[in-house]
């Protein structure tokens, strides 16, 4: 059993945070909160949020702090949560960390373990334009690494496999410049705060799991 349970998980697009999220997730009975999961579904659905993300999304820029710190503040005050959470995604800007860091107060809560999950830039782009997801259940597979059974078709639910349409070449070089530009400073924000605990996530699924065990442990 893990002992830290108010979890942040930080890296690139494609270091694995969500494949490993939703593991953790299942294995220590903690929502997985993934802000790119949120703006998608909305945005399928049509909604409000939706169509104000829509355009940064699709250009591989940031949605404004305000509109998802508003997002994960509601999400983080469901019952839910009480025991802990998994965020895959946010923050992901100076200004959205300090917003986080209000709301935890604000409900008597402080984060325990910010997990830098690391991989190199060659292999993250590999990653990102190889990925494929299930249109139904999100389930995610990569064309090179972890190719579903039957291709086109989900191992788990036997939904439709897409790409991304920002699992582009240009746009998950634009996703890495974003995040070298604007999250990469959140590495020493943690780090002075001795919350940052680092993986080496180019290594495979299973080893990358046990090396986050450890760090929460
Ligand atoms: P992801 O699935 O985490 O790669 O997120 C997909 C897209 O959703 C990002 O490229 C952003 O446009 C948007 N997004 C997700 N999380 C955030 C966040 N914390 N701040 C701003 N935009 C976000």
């Amino acid at each position: 059993m893990i002992g830290k349970r108010n979890l942040v998980f930080l890296g690139a697009p494609g270091a694995g945070k969500g494949t490993l999220a939703a593991m953790l997730a299942e294995q220590a009975a903690l929502p997985h909160i993934s802000t790119g999961d949120i703006f998608r579904a909305e945005m399928k659905q049509g909604t409000e949020l939706g169509r104000q993300a829509q355009q940064y999304v699709t250009s591989g820029g940031l949605v404004p702090d305000q509109l998802v710190a508003a997002m994960v503040g509601s999400r983080l005050a469901q019952p839910d949560c009480a025991s802990g959470f998994i965020l895959d995604g946010f923050p992901r800007t100076l200004p959205q960390a300090d917003l986080l860091e209000q709301t935890l107060t604000g409900i008597g809560r402080r984060l325990d373990r910010v997990v830098l999950f690391e991989v190199t830039r060659e292999l993250l782009l590999q990653r990102l334009t190889a990925r494929i997801v299930c249109r139904a259940c999100g389930a995610t597979f990569n064309r090179m690494f972890s190719p579903p059974r039957k291709p086109g078709c989900c191992d788990q639910c036997g939904g439709e496999l897409y790409q991304r349409p920002d699992d582009s070449l240009a746009t998950a070089e634009e996703r890495l410049r974003v995040f070298a530009e604007q999250t990469a400073p959140l590495v020493p924000y943690y780090e002075q705060r001795g919350l940052l605990a680092r993986i080496d996530a180019g290594a495979d699924k299973a080893d990358s799991f046990q090396a986050l065990l450890q760090v929460l442990a």
